[in-house]
């Protein structure tokens, strides 16, 4: 490539059902290069298999990629210089290109019917051989009107070297290359020759994708050679492997919608960060990274070429990660859908305890009420459970009276300054002597956020009145 070409990048789904990690890893890894060189990312949907097609998959890969900050310069939603970028809408192009390859004698009409084809691949497994189309290739060829399939003359049968920027070299022999179709009898190309015309009209100069595709590439390079182009930059991204590691992720491993991620409550950061790091690293220690970190430090050089992993429990990790550097306020609002009850200034007292508690956000789906119900509705008090170990229902009364009376001269403006009052008296009298029945009466719960947060976020009136109700209990 010319060093001062101006980089452009795509990303190329087909709408044949939802995103997941493989497909958003191509995109993310297609954007941050062009971002990086500040090239050109394009969004091109190939819609050319109408029977594989699925309602609804243009809008879910548009959302996918907006949830991620994956944003494209030219593509559908946004238009650009070399629209339309719907392949379904392109077709006179790929008929022009057709037309080229018709005149230079590389494309002819393919005279078989379907059953007269499926003999012929019969035919080629009885003799235990691998069916070539080019070795029935007809000797006279009728003019293209459309309606029958518009195949590939291959122009030379020869062996293929060729460089992939992960990979390296690599190469095939003679029995890659087949006379493909171009154009089918319904008039929409295949995607071996619609992604060859739009990589070209679209000045695409890199092609990320994954190696599912590389079999095919002597094929695409005989068609460059056809057309007289220079192939774009391959790019090949390693498989994504299920968490056993010794093979492809398939639906069943967890190869899930991308949204569903989103429902369960992971950041759009977290997300990208992890995928950014299924099959690429930053040649340092570093693991939590930003997406302009990811961008700054993204190269084509640390992709790596074996699987990778998806490794489910290290996405998790990262999001907690993510979530510890967002900012008071942007916790706060993750925070709220998940607590409505909750008034801004509990919540926003306590939100390092929540952050801390949880992996995602989602997860407070399941621990606001458990873990937290008991700072909006007094908690059920039984004597028994304030009690601590075998203490006498008097030793906790002495206790709680005590604390109570503190708490009329404490100093209420960090959880650091009501600890800083009571723990002189807890570690006289024992700690466990003290704090439990303390945080029993504010929580009725074993188990709970630390006592002087929950002090701090009730506030004096009410922790006053619950180590009352606490006190009358023991008293009775
Ligand atoms: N439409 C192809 C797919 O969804 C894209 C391959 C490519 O990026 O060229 O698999």
């Amino acid at each position: 490539m010319n060093e001062h070409k101006k980089v452009v990048t795509r990303f190329a789904p087909s709408p044949t059902g939802f995103m997941h990690v493989g497909g958003v890893r191509t995109a993310l890894y297609a954007w941050a290069f062009a971002r990086k060189h500040n090239g050109t990312f394009i969004l091109r949907i190939e819609d050319t298999d109408k029977a594989r097609e699925v309602e609804g998959s243009i809008p879910h890969i548009i959302e996918s990629l907006t949830w991620l900050g994956i944003e494209w310069d030219e593509g559908v939603d946004v238009g650009g210089p070399n629209a339309p970028y719907l392949q379904s809408e392109r077709l006179e192009s790929y008929r022009k290109y057709a037309q080229i390859l018709i005149d230079k004698g590389y494309a002819y009409p393919d005279p078989y019917s379907e059953e007269e084809l499926q003999e012929l691949r019969q035919q080629a497994e009885s003799e235990k051989k691998v069916f070539l189309y080019r070795d029935h290739r007809p000797e006279n060829t009728e003019a293209w009107d459309g309606t029958k399939p518009l195949r590939f003359k291959v122009p030379e049968i020869k062996s293929y070297t060729w460089q992939d920027a992960v990979r390296g070299e690599l190469s095939a022999g003679p029995e890659a290359l087949d006379d493909f179709i171009l154009i089918k009898s319904d008039g929409y190309p295949t995607y071996n020759f619609a992604h060859i015309i739009d990589d070209l009209e679209m000045g695409v100069t890199h092609i990320m994708r994954a190696d599912e595709f590389i079999a095919s590439t002597p094929k695409f390079l005989s068609l460059y050679e056809a057309l007289d182009i220079a192939p774009p930059i391959l790019v090949t991204l390693p498989p994504i492997l299920a968490p056993e590691g010794n093979k492809k992720l398939g639906k069943r491993d967890g190869a899930k919608d991308i949204l569903e991620y989103r429902n369960e409550g992971y950041l759009p950061e977290a997300m990208v960060n992890f995928l950014a790091f299924l099959g690429w690293n930053p040649g340092t220690d570093q693991e939590v990274m930003t997406p302009p970190e990811i961008i700054e430090a993204f190269s084509l050089e640390r992709i790596h070429k074996a699987g990778a992993m998806l490794n489910e429990e290290k996405l998790l990790w990262l999001n907690k990660e993510h979530m510890r550097k967002q900012s008071h306020d942007k916790q706060l609002a993750a925070i709220k859908p998940y607590m409505p009850d909750f008034s801004e200034d509990m919540l926003s007292k306590l939100l390092p305890s929540i952050v801390d508690r949880i992996s995602t956000y989602g997860e407070l789906r399941s621990v606001v009420q458990p873990e937290f119900g008991f700072f909006l509705s007094r908690p059920p008090l039984e004597k028994e459970r304030i009690l601590y170990k075998d203490d006498e229902p008097g030793v906790a009364l002495r206790h709680l009276q005590h604390i109570k009376d503190l708490l009329e001269t404490m100093d209420f403006s960090t959880p650091e300054s009501i600890k800083a009052s009571i723990m002189p008296y807890a570690e006289s009298e024992g700690k466990g002597n003290v704090l439990w029945p303390l945080r029993m009466s504010l929580s009725g719960q074993e188990k709970s956020v630390d006592p002087f947060t929950i002090l701090y976020v009730l506030g004096k009136d009410e922790s006053t009145s619950r180590i009352e109700s606490a006190c009358h209990i023991l008293a009775l």
